[in-house]
């Protein structure tokens, strides 16, 4: 489970207050989906999930576990967050299932055997079983976005975070990865998706919340969210992308 409770966050470089107050408790085995306008801190609010960001005030709570200055509670916590980027950010001098095993064999210390029979069941869940051997650069955008699940997944997390997963993905690869989020939604997985795919949202999320100006303004089942939204905000911002 996640707890975040009235986080704040000022980027040092320019004291620009980027979290003004963020609250929001996702329960085991529920998918949050964040939506919300170009810059009002979404990727910032989820990258605080895993400490790729820090903040300055609030409280984060991973699965029992507080996000402080302690660098064994980040280490703790990281080893349970799987993230997935709009960027793949695959390492592309190694092959797939190398790109999958590497942490497994390195953070967790499991044999290379143990590491990459476990990939290769994860890369078949994912459907590029076939694709174990090659790199990055010969597969297309969703095979290579299915890796980096795949990746994401041989850390065993207990959640995972999407930022905006498909959003560099030329339109026929945005399914096939939709299709693998939603399954791995159905097997129970926590997850935290900031995406502006609207029959996923509708779909498969429990709660949809609306970020904008560092602040969530709204958080609704999908019904609500998209057939009568309270707030101003919502209804300005999903008349732009409906
Ligand atoms: P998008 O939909 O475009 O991905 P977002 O909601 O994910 O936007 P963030 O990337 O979290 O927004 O950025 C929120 C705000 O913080 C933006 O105004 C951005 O310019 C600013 N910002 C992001 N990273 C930094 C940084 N490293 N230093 C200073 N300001 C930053
Ligand atoms: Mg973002």
């Amino acid at each position: 489970a996640i707890i975040a409770q009235e986080v704040h966050k000022w980027y040092a470089s320019n004291k620009f207050h980027v979290l003004r107050g963020v609250s929001l408790e996702v329960t085991k085995g529920e998918v949050v989906v964040v939506m919300g306008p170009s810059g009002s801190g979404k990727s910032t609010f989820i990258r605080t999930f895993n400490a790729l960001e820090e903040y300055q005030k609030g409280k984060i709570i991973i699965d029992g576990i507080e996000l402080s200055h302690d660098l064994k509670n980040i280490d703790a916590v990281r080893r349970e967050v799987g993230m997935v980027f709009q960027q793949f950010n695959l390492f592309p001098h190694l092959t797939v299932l190398q790109n999958v095993t590497l942490a497994p064999i390195w953070v967790r210390r499991w044999k290379k055997e143990k590491a990459e029979e476990i990939a290769l069941q994860l890369l078949e869940k994912v459907g590029i079983l076939e694709q174990a051997k090659k790199f990055p650069g010969q597969l297309s955008g969703g095979q290579q976005q299915r890796v980096a699940i795949a990746r994401a997944l041989a850390m065993q997390p207990k959640i995972m975070l999407f930022d905006e997963p498909t959003s560099a993905l030329d339109p026929e690869m945005v399914r096939e990865v939709l299709d693998t989020m939603r399954s791995l939604a159905q097997s129970g997985m926590t997850m935290v998706c900031v995406t502006h795919e609207v029959g996923f949202a509708r779909e498969v999320a429990d709660r949809v919340v609306l970020m904008a100006d560092g602040l969530l303004v709204e958080e609704a089942t999908p019904d609500e969210f998209f057939n009568n939204p309270k707030e101003e905000r919502t209804q300005k911002f999903l008349s732009q992308i409906l």
